[in-house]
């Protein structure tokens, strides 16, 4: 059996790599979305174990103090998001590739543990303004909320040349497309 790989999608909030994600994992079938572990509220519709495994900050906790992520980062001031070992381990157990969105702290992280098992894709919104634009469109996060990942987004596009490949999201099914290609070409590798 072929190696497992690790396809990584990072972005600041709001510059569609979700709905990227998304598409991938129902257009690659040997693709499977791993779900981070996370220590923020669920958002309506939200599932339990699909969307991310919910936690309250004492069990996040617990899972550092016992090494069970392989990453994981104070996303946001008291919110928690990591990536856990025994998640990947389950998708490349069933001779899947895992498909990993996270924040570019994390992205950047888990690719230099990986190197070329992993292919570290940064999605670029066209602008801070288009950013805050699909935020408040989202309508999920509170003004503060917003102004929060809009600050952090600011720090994040300077870390895009870090990335194995920078895609542009201005029109998405364009984005979609040249992710697509990149992803099945490493995948064929
Ligand atoms: P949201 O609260 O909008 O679901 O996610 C906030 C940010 O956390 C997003 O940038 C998302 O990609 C990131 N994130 C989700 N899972 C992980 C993870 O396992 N590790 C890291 N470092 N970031 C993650």
């Amino acid at each position: 059996m072929k190696e497992g790989k690790l396809l990584i999608l990072s972005a600041p909030s709001g510059a569609g790599k979700t709905t990227i994600v998304k598409y991938l994992i129902q257009n690659i079938p040997s693709l499977v979305f791993s779900v981070s572990a996370t220590s923020r509220e669920p958002r309506q519709g939200e599932r339990e174990g699909v969307d991310y495994y919910f936690l309250s900050i004492d069990q996040f906790t617990k899972k550092i103090e016992d090494k069970e992520f392989i990453e994981y980062e104070n996303v946001y001031p008291g919110l928690y998001y990591g990536t856990l070992h025994s998640e990947v381990n389950r998708i490349w157990n069933m001779g899947k590739h895992v498909a990993i969105d996270m924040d570019v702290m994390g992205g950047m992280h888990l690719k230099e543990i990986y190197g070329k098992r992993a292919l570290s894709i940064f999605i670029q919104p066209p602008s801070v303004k288009v950013l805050e634009e699909r935020l408040r469109k989202r309508g999920t996060e509170t003004e503060e909320k917003i102004a929060m990942r809009l600050q952090k987004a600011v720090r994040e596009l300077e870390w895009a040349p870090k990335f194995d490949a920078v895609i542009l999201n201005d029109v998405l099914e364009l984005a979609i497309e040249q992710v697509e290609s990149k992803v099945t070409e490493f995948l064929a590798e």
